[in-house]
């Protein structure tokens, strides 16, 4: 019997040797995506459930990558960084530290109340548009209530268990698109109605008011104060912030300050119900900045925002104020289609 076709056995290097520092999968970050999401998937496609990761990276349990998100310690930057070859400037890009109005932000806190707010929303077509799922940086904002992209209204609640996102908590191999605590797939959940005029509402805020123009705005501290108080200015809630309550509820605020039905009629209108349209529309013309200026936006909605239910008009300095509905209209008609029609709805009222 011959040896000459035995298997020839050699020592190669270790294994530990042979392979970088690499988790075996690499995840990339998505457009806008919340660095507390891209854990979870980055866990899951490394096999280890999301509260178990908690571990891996050295910090506390509870909601912990929603912790990531507000502060990125540079320990934990570091070993991400080496485990995934994601560099740092991409790694903070995630997190919520650069450019946002902290007052803005949905608390990490959770009331337990129906209408109390919950630290994050989303779209249920974006997640279902998703190769793979992700959660959006501008869902943890509470001056959000629309998708962008679908113009949809956002969801902060299971539909099926009305629990809130807790992905941190996931002790199973799932992945996060679906509820923790009864597994309902978030993709599916059904589409809430917006009316156009809040949607509008949303959008100026999202577009003429970008959040670092709002930073950078004289009046950016006081747009911040009266998005804050939107719900007493609706007359629906009065002492509580916007920052303490659901989607549904700051949805319904914004739908109670858009209706023109809602708005005394002010003294410079006393004597004009026999306005024409014509007469509105250049009166409007006169006010109405050009969408580049955004600082004069930032006055104007400020100002729109601060007139209360019930009470005259309560611009700060010589202009007459602008009511919401008339800003929205206007900011409607310079927005591309499909805003041009309720421009016209709008100023036809
Ligand atoms: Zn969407
Ligand atoms: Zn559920």
């Amino acid at each position: 019997m011959t040896t000459a076709h035995a298997p020839v056995v050699s020592i190669r290097e270790r294994y530990r040797d042979a392979v970088s520092d690499r988790w075996p999968v690499t995840v990339m970050p998505q457009p806008d995506e919340l660095l507390s999401s891209w854990l979870h998937r980055l866990a899951y496609a490394n096999g280890v459930a999301p509260r178990a990761f908690a571990r891996v990276l050295g910090v506390n349990s509870g909601m912990w990558s929603a912790a990531l998100d507000l502060r990125l310690p540079s320990d934990v930057a570091t070993l991400l960084r080496a485990h995934t070859g994601i560099p740092s400037d991409q790694l903070s890009a995630m997190t919520l530290s650069s450019a946002l109005p902290k007052q803005l932000l949905l608390p990490l806190r959770n009331s337990g109340r129906r209408d109390g707010s919950t630290w994050l929303q989303f779209c249920c077509r974006c997640l279902a548009d998703d190769a793979q799922p992700y959660f959006r940086r501008r869902w943890r904002l509470a001056s959000r209530v629309s998708c962008t992209k679908h113009g949809c209204r956002l969801r902060d609640r299971c539909p099926s268990c009305r629990g809130h996102i807790a992905v941190f908590d996931q002790a199973q191999l799932v992945p996060q698109h679906y509820c923790v605590p009864c597994g309902y797939d978030l993709r599916r959940a059904p589409i809430p109605y917006l009316s156009p005029a809040t949607r509008t509402l949303d959008r100026c805020i999202d577009n003429i008011c970008s959040l670092e123009a709002i930073a950078h705005s004289p009046s950016g501290p006081v747009l911040i104060r009266r998005l804050l108080r939107m719900p007493s200015a609706s007359g629906y809630y009065s002492t509580r912030l916007l920052t303490s309550l659901s989607t549904a509820a700051r949805t319904h605020c914004a739908e109670r300050l858009n209706l023109p039905s809602e708005w005394p009629v002010d003294g410079a209108e006393d004597g004009a119900e026999d306005d024409d349209e014509e007469r509105k529309a250049r009166r409007l013309l006169r006010l109405i900045p050009p969408p580049s200026d955004r600082h004069a936006w930032i006055e104007l909605l400020a100002n729109a925002l601060g007139r209360r239910r019930g009470r005259p008009g309560a611009s700060e300095g010589n202009e007459p104020a602008i009511k919401l509905p008339d800003l929205l209209g206007a900011y409607a008609s310079m927005s591309p289609r499909p805003g041009r029609r309720l421009a016209q709805e709008l100023l036809g009222r």
